[in-house]
């Protein structure tokens, strides 16, 4: 639906302790009627989340998974035992993933495609680095990001696109809430050139990238920021329950 979304990404994160008091506190707290919130923590946390969190407040949501089903890849998840689960929404193409573990375009456009034909919801992550935005390539990539996706679903209803700038990653420097909404702008535009209208107006494209409980209200404001993808501040309960609350 288009409701505002909040993402948190709980990364790497949490240990038997954290996890729980995090539940705790998330579960304490309240989350309006016109805002999503959905939490990612790591997949050994995700059984004990997904029972405990409160299901009338929060979803929770896998980080990563397999682009083929069940078989013999050691190691990996697929979105078939995500969906047997009871996890419906998957994060991909994160840029740590395609930074730290080579995931190209096509590679991220082929996890999107098999999540959604499983029946998950995805949130897709795009984003450039410093370098291509000093450059003068930050469309271009962001092109390149959605082209391969868009190359490969039809079907956008269950997707979240995740803007996520990566020198704002972890690094405290947010995007300006102008920043934000040049790019989600454009990012609407090129859904309504190269997908549809109605996909344009209908996508919830949010922002990713030092959001906190300071700086939320502010980039809420903006016309074409739909929502967060939460890192660092996901993992303080009360002040990822500031940024569920961000949207008035
Ligand atoms: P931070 O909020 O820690 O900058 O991380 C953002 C992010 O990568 C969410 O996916």
């Amino acid at each position: 639906d288009g409701k505002f979304f909040v993402g948190g990404n709980w990364k790497s994160n949490g240990t038997k302790s954290s996890v729980t008091k995090l539940v705790e506190e998330l579960n304490a707290g309240s989350v309006p009627s016109n805002t999503e919130v959905v939490c990612a923590p790591t997949f050994v946390h995700l059984p004990y989340v997904s029972e405990t969190l409160d299901a009338g407040k929060f979803q929770v949501s896998a980080q990563n998974c397999w682009v083929e089903g069940y078989g013999a890849y050691t190691g990996e998840i697929t979105a078939e035992a995500l969906g047997d689960m009871s996890v419906n929404w998957v994060i991909l193409g994160h840029s740590e993933r395609r930074a730290l573990n080579g995931e190209t375009n096509e590679f991220v456009a082929d996890k999107c495609k098999k999540a959604l034909d499983t029946g998950l919801s995805v949130i897709a992550c795009i984003g450039e680095t410093l370098e291509q935005r000093e450059s003068g390539k930050m469309f271009e990539v962001l092109d390149a990001q959605l082209a391969a996706i868009a190359g490969k679903i039809d079907d956008w209803s269950s997707v979240v696109v995740a803007y996520e700038p990566v020198w704002a990653i972890g690094t405290g420097v947010v995007a300006t809430p102008d920043q934000a909404q040049e790019v989600h702008a454009y990012l609407r535009k090129w859904f309504a050139d190269n997908v549809s209208p109605s996909v344009s107006k209908s996508l919830r494209v949010i922002y990713g990238g030092s959001v906190n409980a300071e700086n939320c209200s502010d980039l809420a404001t903006k016309e074409d920021v739909d929502g967060f993808l939460v890192g660092g501040a996901s993992l303080k309960g009360p002040d990822f329950l500031v940024i569920a609350n961000a949207f008035e």
